[in-house]
């Protein structure tokens, strides 16, 4: 399994987890971006197998990565529910992995963790049109996404975002 490989299954899956709903305050976070801009991230991922030096294990525990939801209620995202057969896989990747460049299970995951997230930050999924979420600044966009209402300079127009964009709609 190459590294673009394994990314991708993590990414997928994680990406299907959602929407997720916080089970202390009830807020829902649609998808997998909305999570990223939303939560904190705490702590490092950690895979259980890999941390136990199980590299062989028939069912393994998993990868868990753990986010403080707005409330202050710890979420986490793990491999709970993926295919054994692309558990096992991927538990051999990070194996392999670490290995070869002498690195921490942890530091690995890590660094697939940064890359997901740079990814769904860089790609809003529910936005069809990037090239007008373009004119749009960052900070504006996360205004968005929190659903509040548009300060007076960030209208629409000023934004140049046009009416086909779902995430802007919700004004
Ligand atoms: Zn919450």
């Amino acid at each position: 399994m190459t590294d673009d490989e394994a990314f991708e299954i993590i990414r997928r899956h994680f990406q299907s987890l959602f929407p997720l709903t916080c089970p202390s305050c009830g807020r829902r976070y649609a998808e997998l971006r909305d999570y990223i801009l939303n939560t904190k991230r705490v702590g490092q991922a950690i895979s259980y197998d890999a941390e136990a030096g199980v590299w062989d294990a028939t069912v393994p525990v998993g990868t868990l990565a753990l986010a403080n939801c707005a409330c202050g209620t710890t979420l986490g995202l793990s491999t709970r529910g993926m295919e054994l057969s692309q558990r096992r896989a991927l538990l051999g990747w990070i194996k392999d992995t670490t290995e070869r460049r002498g690195i921490q299970p942890s530091e690995l995951l890590e660094e697939v963790r940064d890359r997901i997230r740079k990814l769904a930050l860089d790609n809003p999924a529910r936005c069809g049109l990037p090239q007008q979420r373009e004119a749009c600044s960052h900070e504006v966009v996360v205004e968005h996404e929190r659903g509040r209402q548009s300060p007076a300079p960030h209208d629409l127009e000023a934004h140049r975002v046009g009416p086909a964009c779902a995430t802007l709609r919700r004004w």
